[in-house]
């Protein structure tokens, strides 16, 4: 599968090392169908490329979303794409989350650091998005501790 050729819309700093950052399809493009739980290939021309998930809404897949945390040579060149800059997308690849199987249920997810930021792609009620605002405050606040330290 060939790197499809997406442009940056526009990125977002969460925490001191975590970005989030929306992705166009290439033009005439309706981008393509995910599951939330997949993941992307996003390559960083001339440096590599790295897997990483899909935080956006399966719904728009025309708007891809996803939250990086700048760790090495990849994701540090991912982090410095401004808007209108290009990088490879191949996927989505992985097996989606049951959701359909989860309707009418009741729902708890357990998702830390990173994990966190797919729940967002799920159709949750106000206790999971509670539950996920909460979680995500503690772990931007531990990574506020850690950079400090
Ligand atoms: C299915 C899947 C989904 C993922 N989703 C996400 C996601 O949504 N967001 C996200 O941020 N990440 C995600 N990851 C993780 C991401 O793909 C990795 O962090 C990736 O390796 C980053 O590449 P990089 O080139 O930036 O860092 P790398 O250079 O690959 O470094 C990765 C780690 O190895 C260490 N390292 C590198 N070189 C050395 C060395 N010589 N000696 C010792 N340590 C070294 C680095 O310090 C760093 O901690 C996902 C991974 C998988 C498998």
């Amino acid at each position: 599968m060939v790197p499809a050729l997406y442009r940056v819309r526009r990125t977002r700093r969460e925490t001191y090392d975590t970005f989030t950052f929306e992705l166009d399809p290439p033009d005439g493009s309706r981008g393509f169908a995910f599951a939330p739980g997949q993941f992307n290939m996003l390559y960083a021309f001339g440096v590599g490329e790295v897997p990483i998930s899909i935080s956006g809404s399966p719904e728009r897949p025309k708007s891809l979303i996803h939250t990086v945390r700048n760790v090495g040579a990849v994701s540090r060149a991912l982090s410095q794409a401004k808007p209108g800059e290009v990088v490879g997308v191949r996927g989505p690849f992985g097996a989606g989350w049951p959701v359909a199987e989860a309707v009418g249920g009741d729902v708890v997810i357990v998702a830390g650091g990173l994990g966190l930021s797919l729940a967002w792609n799920l159709p949750a009620g106000p206790a999971v998005v509670v539950a996920a605002a909460v979680l995500f405050a503690l772990a931007a606040g531990l990574s506020a501790v850690r950079a400090s330290a």
